[in-house]
């Protein structure tokens, strides 16, 4: 079986550290490769290629590095349908779903071109009689990117062009459960003219990671994973001196109020609650329907439609399936083990995904979407992040209800509200303690030039990821306060804050 390596100074480089991870096709059960858990003097090597490298890549002109950003943008178009298709042979995903990835790590692409004007810098003139002051955003060197499973495109390509178009180097370490997609990226980066060692991936687990996070080349590390590691990320990097931004685990809630259009909450509700299996940071896991006779229709309509997912391979001939199976059967065995745990605590488990029959299922990691009614808040599946098929009704008797049971729970990624009112949306957008809003819009990733991270527990550091927040943290601001020589006719000797 095929030993997935390394990608290290513009080529393909066989790890020697003789650990090794499975890599499944989840919807066979089969295992596909292998993956090299790199050593640490492998990483080390990777740090030190990109930190070789950042000599010369930080001096090229912004608008020529842009240009490689343009041409790997086309590359990554022409080479869609194949990034998608290794998507979902190792996520699991479906491949219209797994396009859709590209597409929005694609648009970060887009924005990162714009880098001549985004990393522009400040300038007053006249701050004092003669005197200017302007602002330098310069790259920081070797940066670092850690991303998890679910997004093997996006979630890299939120962190890397940036960081490269503001001219930084990169060491990725993607997840282990599926590593072909960063190591494809990396090739289409070089094959875009990007010089060699700019970009760097390190495939393997804790001992690569630590590397990253304590070795002093590496100036800044870009974390998305579960709450515990990245709580563990922040506080491990920082102390070494990096800067750090660790996005963590999510429980999103979607408020349901009485005169929301129930068709088009229901509908938006399948789609982030089933799509993609549950498997994303922004998935709704959590229904709040305000009053009883909301929470009545909602539950009728979502059993009715949760009777018509489809649930199958992400790969088949002819259309697509709603979702796929989970990425691994350890994954798979923990998620039917939280529906074990809600039905223990006393939850209504309304659909049992555990029983769906999955045509062509065969040995993949298959389980079907479940539903849960009176979820209360102090249960575990209320809690806990599962990252699956798995949605729970938890009813409120109010909107003000429906807002503490939110902003008490520990995690604010993301949130929604479906209503026709704009006093209760307006409300709700102020009052609520989560990063990122929904009014009527059910997963609001925002778009590229925009910045993406939540609030509480789901994240950990100041700034969010991509948009103006990326770029501000790919750069280091220098001020620059400036008189010139006919400027120093009147110098004295000052003692005191010069306010000029
Ligand atoms: P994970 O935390 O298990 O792994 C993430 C990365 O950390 C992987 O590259 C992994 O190899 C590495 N890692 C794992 N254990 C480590 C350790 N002990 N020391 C150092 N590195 C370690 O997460 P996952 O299961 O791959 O992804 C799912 C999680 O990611 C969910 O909690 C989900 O909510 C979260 N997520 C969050 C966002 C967000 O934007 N907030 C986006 C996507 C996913």
């Amino acid at each position: 079986m095929s030993i997935l390596g390394n990608y290290i100074n513009g080529q393909p480089v066989a790890s020697q550290s003789g650990r090794t991870a499975p890599v499944y096709n989840p919807a066979t059960g089969e295992q596909r490769l292998q993956v090299a858990l790199s050593s640490a003097d492998e990483t080390r090597e990777a740090v030190h290629v990109a930190d070789e490298a950042f000599a010369t890549w930080s001096k090229i002109t912004p608008l020529k590095r842009a240009r490689i950003l343009f041409r790997f943008k086309t590359l990554v178009e022409e080479h869609a349908d194949e990034l998608a298709r290794l998507i979902a042979s190792e996520h699991g995903k479906v491949f219209s779903d797994a396009k859709g990835e590209v597409t929005r790590g694609l648009e970060v692409v887009e924005f990162a071109c714009g880098i001549p004007h985004l990393q522009k810098g400040e300038h007053s003139m006249n701050v004092g009689t003669g005197v200017d002051s302007y602002s330098m955003m310069q790259p920081l060197g070797v940066c670092a990117g850690i991303s998890p499973f679910n997004f093997p495109a996006m979630v890299p390509m939120w962190m890397f062009p940036i960081a490269l178009a503001c001219g930084n180097t990169f060491v990725m370490k993607p997840s282990e459960k599926d590593p072909s997609t960063p190591m494809r990226l990396a090739e289409l980066l070089t094959e875009a003219g990007l010089p060699d060692g700019v970009f760097n991936v390190v495939n393997g687990d804790k001992e690569s990671v630590d590397v990253l996070l304590t070795d002093e080349r590496v100036q800044a590390v870009s974390f998305v994973g579960s709450t515990p590691i990245a709580e563990t990320i922040y506080a491990t990097a920082s102390a070494h001196g990096k800067r750090v931004q660790a996005l963590g685990g999510a429980k999103n809630h979607m408020v349901i109020m009485p005169d929301a259009d129930l068709d088009q909450a229901v509908g938006a509700l399948m789609g982030a609650a089933y799509g993609s299996a549950g498997e994303r940071c922004m998935a709704i896991s959590v229904a709040v329907p305000v009053g009883e006779e909301t929470a009545e229709r909602l539950r009728d309509k979502l059993v009715a439609e949760l009777d018509k997912l489809r649930v199958g391979p992400g790969l088949v001939d002819g259309p697509d399936n709603d979702m796929g199976p989970l990425v691994t059967r350890e994954h798979l065995e923990k998620v039917k083990g939280h529906i074990q745990t809600g039905v223990d605590e006393g939850a209504e488990l309304v659909v049992d995904g555990r029983e769906t029959a999955i045509e062509g299922g065969g040995d993949g990691f298959f389980v079907g979407g479940s539903l849960f009614d009176h979820v209360k808040p102090g249960m575990r599946i209320h809690s806990e992040e599962i990252f699956g098929p798995v949605l729970a009704i938890a009813r409120a008797a109010s909107f003000d209800e429906a807002v503490s049971m939110i902003n008490d729970h520990e995690f604010g990624n993301g949130t929604a509200i479906f209503t026709r009112d704009g006093d209760a949306a307006r409300q709700y957008c102020e009052q609520i303690q989560v990063g990122m809003v929904g009014v009527n819009v059910p997963i609001p990733v925002p778009m590229a030039f925009h910045s993406f991270g939540g609030w509480k527990r789901s994240l950990f550091g100041p700034l969010h990821m991509h948009g103006p927040d990326g770029v501000r943290f790919y750069t280091r601001m220098k001020t620059i306060t400036q008189r010139w020589p006919s400027g120093i006719r009147e110098e004295t000797n000052h003692f005191t804050m010069p306010t000029l």
